[in-house]
């Protein structure tokens, strides 16, 4: 196979490289020589397809001295397209860390290179930084060496892991991650060159031994200081023949070793969960950034911390996505909102946006540290709420004025006609209104998980409908009873009229009686219809005694209006002088008298004119020869007043018991004194003509 070797060896050179083939396979330079992380990780992860990944990733790294061929080991592994020194120009490697996707793999794989400063005599801190970095990320660290290196317990390799060991313990030492895993990770061995005359049994126990020795020579924090080494590592050891002198044999155990990391059906694959370092695929940029600032910067390196600072920015991260997507759902309905309609299916669409938004939220977010995640979660919540709730209020609004419209509409459909009830038309209309409301508000409700939440209360805006429902429909009932007070008042003139004319026209010295007596019955007949009605109507006692005392009062005035038609000069003259005449010129037997010079005309003029001038004061005034018949007007009847004019509140009842004055009555007397003394002459010249014919 041949080894990818493309490009420039770009130490300054953060941008991704490619070999002109695919995304896939481009490697990116994540921290360069001068110790600068990368801006590009983010979006180098979404090329390599790794993003939405979650968990389903995983990360190696290698770590050895300057060639010994760890390029060359990771390109067969995982397909990767690192540099591999150049035979023909042995050129120096720099510092810094590579990073490729395996191939068919979804594998972040680390080339770490120049960890050997301390064989060169160069400082140590890029060493303990890329070692401090790897670990915080990575689940297998390969550590490459030749064969003749082991047992040089003060090689390089030595050194190395000493910092491995040192700054794991701080990163790991005491704490246990928020998710329960340890960060527990494999050393993985790789004796390069292996001969085969020293089994690998023995390189191993020989390492084990060194590895048992370092480890017990670090000095440990007291509450650390029973720690072993395995708590936190598993050790794995492997062995590749020479690549030039044992091609084939290198061949086939490369590729032994690269179904070890891919294939997880195998009994020792080595991609372990417990390794896992639990960073969403999508967060591995921040966190990788921010984790070589706290390195650089040589701050104590607190993974928990770390990873609760990954989800704070992440969860806003990924909540402003959501957030905004949510809010370009919900644009478009706010104008109709505002502009007073009831959108159709208005709580079903927020429902669904706001599901949809935390559904996006949940599906990336809930990788990330537990507590941020559910923190940012309750924020997110309230500001999709924020949107939600003008939205929900608007449309009660709307429903609420909507539901009085058809509420009103509703009773005046049913009024018309004749035959309604009105009491009736107005249940109804209440309870279609009420059900209209309360359906359309149930629907709007966006979350009732919360029992009691204020925000989608729906209940008080029904309280206030119910209440403008109430007083449209008093308003109607009054008019309602007004329309049927009128109706009342015009048959009780209808009803009224016959009797008193007839008692009027007789004038006989109960009259009086008579009339009143009609009146009564009349107005107790208008009376119990009204009350009947009123009963279905639903009116109050209040408003029953108001419109019962304007019945009485405009029942007395039609009394008075009737008995003053029936009172008028004319009519009254005219009554006298049938009064007269039925006497004067009819005999007892109503035969017409014809006068003869014998008759005594004085005589029965005479008699019939005080008979008919008695009847002017009968007529003067109201007044029943029984007074228990004698009808007085309620004094809230008396007060009461449909018009308000002043004029009629200064209704005087006693003053209206006197049909005409004094005055007025010897005017009348003079009238129709006329009429009879003429009446008188004529008969006086009916006997002369008579005899001097
Ligand atoms: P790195 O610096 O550790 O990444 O090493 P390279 O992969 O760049 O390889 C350095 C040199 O070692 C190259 O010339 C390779 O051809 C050579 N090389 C690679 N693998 C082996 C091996 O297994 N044995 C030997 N002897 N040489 C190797
Ligand atoms: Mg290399």
């Amino acid at each position: 196979m041949a080894s990818a070797s493309i490009g420039a060896s770009g130490n300054a050179l953060a941008i991704p490289m490619t070999n002109g083939h695919s995304p896939l396979s481009e490697r990116i330079q994540i921290i360069n020589d001068q110790k600068q992380f990368t801006s590009e990780l983010t979006s180098q992860i979404e090329r390599w397809d790794l993003r939405d990944a979650g968990f389903n990733y995983n990360i190696v790294a290698v770590f050895g001295s300057q060639s010994t061929g760890k390029s060359t080991l990771l390109n067969r592994l995982f397909g990767t397209t690192f540099d591999v020194m150049d035979e023909t120009k042995r050129q120096q490697t720099t510092k810094g860390i590579w990073m490729c996707r395996g191939k068919d793999m979804n594998i972040m794989v680390m080339d770490v290179e120049g960890t050997d400063g301390r064989e060169r005599g160069e400082d140590q801190d890029f060493e303990r930084k890329s070692a401090l970095f790897s670990l915080a990320s990575s689940e297998v660290l390969i550590i490459n060496l030749w064969e003749h290196q082991v047992g040089l317990y003060q090689g390089a390799n030595m050194g190395l892991l000493k910092t491995v060991f040192e700054v794991n313990l701080g990163l790991f030492g005491g704490k246990k991650a928020q998710d329960g895993t340890n960060g527990r990770t494999l050393l993985l061995f790789v004796i390069r060159d292996h001969i085969g005359t020293t089994p690998l049994a023995n390189l191993q126990a020989t390492l084990t031994a060194d590895l048992q020795r370092i480890w017990d020579s670090l000095s440990k924090p007291d509450e650390l200081k029973d720690r072993q080494l395995t708590d936190y590592f598993d050790l794995g050891f492997t062995a590749l023949p020479h690549k030039i002198l044992a091609t084939e044999q290198f061949e086939l155990e490369t590729r032994n070793l690269r179904g070890r990391f891919v294939d997880k059906t195998k009994s020792d694959y080595l991609f372990k969960p417990t390794y896992h370092k639990r960073i969403p695929a999508d967060g591995v940029a921040f966190y990788m950034e921010n984790i070589w600032e706290q390195v650089q910067s040589n701050k104590d390196l607190d993974l928990p911390t770390q990873q609760e600072l990954l989800a704070q920015f992440r969860c806003d991260e990924i909540s402003a996505v959501a957030l905004t997507e949510f809010n370009e759902q919900a644009k478009p309905q706010k104008r109709p909102i505002e502009a007073g309609k009831v959108v159709e299916g208005l709580g079903a669409m927020m429902r669904s946006w706001r599901t949809v938004a935390l559904e996006r939220y949940d599906r990336d977010a809930s990788r990330y540290h537990q507590g941020v995640y559910k923190r940012k979660r309750a924020d997110l919540i309230v500001s999709l709420d924020a949107t939600l709730s003008p939205l929900f209020l608007g449309q009660l609004k709307n429903l609420h004025k909507a539901c009085l419209g058809a509420f009103k509409k509703d009773v005046l459909e049913g009024m018309k006609g004749e035959e309604y009830n009105f009491a009736d038309v107005v249940s109804k209309a209440k309870v279609k209104c009420d059900n209209r409301f309360t359906t359309g508000a149930k629907e709007s409700v966006v979350d009732d998980s919360e029992e009691g939440k204020t925000e989608w209360n729906w209940e008080e805006e029904l309280e206030l409908l119910r209440e403008e429902v109430q007083s449209v429909a008093d308003q109607c009932r009054k008019d309602e009873t007004k329309k049927m007070v009128n109706n009342i008042e015009r048959n009780f003139k209808k009803q009224i009229s016959e009797p008193i004319e007839l008692a009027l026209n007789k004038g006989s010295p109960n009259m009086w009686d008579e009339v009143l007596k009609a009146f009564r019955q009349t107005l107790d007949k208008a009376e119990s219809t009204y009350l009947i009605k009123a009963t279905s109507f639903n009116c109050t006692e209040e408003e029953n005694t108001y419109s019962l005392a304007a019945l009485r009062r405009r029942a007395w005035q039609a009394l008075r209006n009737k008995i003053d038609e029936q009172t008028a000069d004319s009519v009254f003259v005219g009554r006298l002088r049938a009064h007269f005449e039925e006497r004067f010129r009819y005999d007892e037997q109503g035969v017409p008298r014809v006068w003869k010079p014998e008759d005594d005309i004085d005589g029965v003029y005479r008699k019939a004119k005080e008979q008919t001038l008695e009847l002017i004061p009968l007529y003067s005034k109201i007044a029943p020869l029984d007074s228990s018949v004698a009808y007085v007007l309620p004094p809230d009847a008396i007060s009461s007043s449909d018009s308000g004019s002043s004029l009629e509140e200064a209704f005087d009842f006693e003053s209206s018991l006197v049909v005409f004055s004094e005055t007025k009555a010897l005017d009348l007397a003079a009238k129709f004194r006329k009429d009879a003394d003429l009446a008188y002459v004529e008969a006086k010249r009916s006997t002369v003509s008579s005899v001097a014919q």
